[in-house]
């Protein structure tokens, strides 16, 4: 079955439940204050768009950091609340809880018409996917809206097992939509050249996404501190770099894999004595033993350049150094501006490439920037997600 998206649709007279992503940073200080209120934002249009579809009343739900199943007012959702009331201009209406029977009364209220359920993650039963807590939470509404992208890869009460109560009557909300269709852009018959950047910290975190790469890619650059593990897996010195054991074995079995000889590596660098120390280059491959690689070089940034220009796609996951400290931005930013410059469709995915793309002012020139980190790396390794299949299929 294809997914039921909200153009076109009709909720006159109905009650809508849906899930967003609204775990948005507060601060550490005060926690009534939202740090950056980006995921809110990005839920306004599905939400809007549910309203104008005719909605009687919207009860909405998401987590809220880690409360391990437990109520902590530190998690509360009362400052998204708030935030969502003067950006609708309209009450909202926060509840104790996400399951308590006041809940339903408050519903049969004439004048109730949106709700915020309390965070989730209050209740264990939403991380564990509990059956009898979904049926509680699908009691509310009539049909089931499902926005939070961030959280598709999990299969929670809230995201998955929520479905089989919907049947035909679950849709993806518009970040859901926006998020599949540019990422399907990557997964399915994607444009030749397909170019892949992956950075970032290990090996470890992202091997399942290389491993899927290495097949569909025509070229791999790797930057970060990922790449020092390549680096010593070719036989090359990597000095005081990032770069366990395990990751060089990780490495290793990617390098294996290559058969097209689609793996491109650094070939010189910007090194310091310590982490954030005084930066300086170094312009070999081999790093010596008593300096450590936080950045790429002139000209690894230059290669990479060059390989990047007759890309047609072009997927990128993580820094080229660590490019929250000034003296090694460089790689990071270079690398913004080749691809931001690209005649071509380009992704950026994950945490840190996203911040890096916003600070670089290139942001507006990607086809795409993908919200969720996890989820939308998972979708490049498995073309799926629990919670996106679920929309599919339901849940038997
Ligand atoms: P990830 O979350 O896996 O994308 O990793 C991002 C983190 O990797 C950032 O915090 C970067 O500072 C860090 N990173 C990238 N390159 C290096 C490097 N050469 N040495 C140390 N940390 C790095």
């Amino acid at each position: 079955m294809a997914i039921q998206y909200l153009e076109g649709a009709d909720f006159s007279g109905k009650k809508v439940i849906a899930r967003f992503d609204f775990n948005v940073p507060l601060d550490k200080n005060d926690k009534s204050k939202i740090t950056d209120t980006s995921r809110i934002d990005l839920a306004l249009p599905t939400i809007k768009k549910i309203l104008e579809a005719g909605a009687t009343k919207l009860i909405l739900m998401s987590h809220l950091g880690r409360p391990k199943g437990k109520k902590n007012p530190d998690f509360s959702l009362e400052p998204v609340a708030n935030y969502l009331a003067d950006q609708l201009s309209d009450d909202v209406i926060l509840t104790d809880s996400a399951i308590n029977c006041g809940v339903k009364e408050l519903l049969n209220l004439k004048e109730t018409k949106i709700v915020l359920l309390e965070n989730l993650r209050f209740h264990p039963e939403e991380e564990n996917n509990d059956e009898g807590f979904a049926k509680k939470l699908a009691d509310y509404g009539d049909v089931y809206v499902n926005d939070a992208f961030g959280a598709a890869h999990r299969k929670h009460a809230s995201t998955y097992e929520i479905n089989k109560f919907f049947a035909r009557n679950a849709y993806a909300g518009l970040l859901m939509q926006n998020e599949i269709e540019n990422l399907n852009k990557i997964t399915q018959s994607p444009k030749k050249p397909f170019v892949a950047i992956v950075g970032g910290a290990k090996v470890s975190d992202k091997i399942k996404t290389l491993e899927k790469l290495i097949v569909t890619v025509d070229k791999l650059i790797i930057g970060g501190a990922m790449a020092y593990p390549f680096l010593k897996a070719r036989g090359h010195e990597v000095g005081q770099s990032l770069c366990s054991d395990e990751d060089v074995k990780l490495a290793q079995s990617i390098l294996k894999a290559d058969k097209g000889g689609k793996v491109h590596l650094p070939v010189d660098h910007i090194v310091s004595e310590k982490f954030g120390g005084n930066p300086q280059g170094c312009s070999e491959i081999n790093i010596p033993s008593d300096r450590m690689a936080l950045d790429i070089g002139p000209k690894t940034i230059e290669k990479y350049r060059e390989l990047l220009k007759d890309a047609q796609t072009v997927l990128w996951n993580g820094p080229m150094g660590a490019f929250e400290l000034n003296d090694y931005n460089k790689g990071t930013f270079a690398i913004c501006e080749a691809v931001a410059q690209l005649d071509a469709f380009t992704l950026v995915g994950g945490g840190d490439s996203v911040s890096a793309v916003n600070q670089s002012g290139y942001a507006e020139k990607f086809s795409h920037v993908s919200t969720g980190g996890g989820a939308s790396l998972e979708y490049i390794e498995k073309g799926e997600l629990p919670g996106v299949q679920a929309l599919k299929f339901g849940v038997s």
